[in-house]
């Protein structure tokens, strides 16, 4: 399936995201923190935007939602836990749901402990998973609303799925991110290569997002709390998954 994937950036580090289907001709935006940008690059490639899927409430994910629906009658698709403070949602969504978009379809995931209601929309035939505010690359969301224990498990699922995956995030942090995640880990290969690899594309200003979940599972410092030599070198050993989270969790909060 061809499934066309637009990046726009927006705001000072976020993106949002067009997907278009080619075949019946619909097209999704992601997260549109602003709507103008994105409804220009909708415009510049006659797509006109049928659907807004949100990740969770915070407003540089959905401020531009909204705009768009007034403009084109796009649905607004968002997590049903944040029905209270999210306007004009047509179709509430959780766990376990399908967004179709055309002849193709995402799989919702919870994914609490960024806040209590994100989601996560993992299209299944494209290998793609726009997972907001949740997993980014080498890092993850604060935890404004959840536990450890949350993220961690919401970590996990996303962690789970096939390591061709590409992740797109809500932000372009991977750079900071690099820095910390080098902090505790900085003899991991796979990690020192993805960081040259970030420098070098922060270099030429190009987006380090999206990044592969196969180099995410390697390098990403969230996403191996529960390998034992991080944890020994935290000095966490036979600690729990989720207190070793917790741990570099902390870390990154002060680093
Ligand atoms: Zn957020
Ligand atoms: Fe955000």
């Amino acid at each position: 399936m061809a499934l066309e994937i637009v990046q726009v950036p927006i705001l000072g580090d976020n993106y949002a995201y067009l997907l278009h289907e080619p075949e019946e001709n619909r097209t999704a935006a992601v997260d549109p923190g602003e709507a103008g940008p994105v409804l220009a690059a909708a415009e510049r490639r006659g797509w006109t935007i049928d659907s807004v899927l949100l990740t969770h409430h915070h407003a540089d994910h959905i401020a531009g939602a909204s705009a768009i629906r007034a403009e084109t009658g796009a649905a607004i698709v968002a997590p049903l836990a944040d029905l209270g403070r999210i306007e004009n949602v047509d179709v509430a969504v959780s766990g376990g749901d399908t967004v179709a978009l055309g002849a193709t379809h995402a799989v919702v995931f919870d994914t609490p402990g960024h806040t209590s209601g994100h989601v996560a929309y993992w299209f299944v035939a494209e290998d793609a998973l726009f997972s907001g505010d949740t997993l980014f690359s080498l890092g993850c969301g604060r935890l404004f609303e959840g536990t450890a224990e949350q993220m961690w498990e919401s970590l996990s699922r996303l962690r789970s799925l096939p390591d061709e995956t590409r992740v797109y995030c809500g932000h372009e942090y991977t750079a900071s991110n690099a820095r910390f995640a080098l902090s505790l880990d900085p003899e991991n290969p796979d990690l020192v290569a993805r960081a040259e690899e970030i420098a070098q594309l922060r270099e030429a200003k190009q987006p380090t997002v999206p990044s592969l979940l196969s180099v995410e599972k390697a390098a990403n410092p969230f996403l191996r709390a529960d390998d034992p030599a991080l944890a020994a070198r935290l000095g966490l050993a036979d600690s729990p998954a989720a207190a070793v989270f917790a741990e570099i969790r902390r870390r990154k909060d002060s680093f």
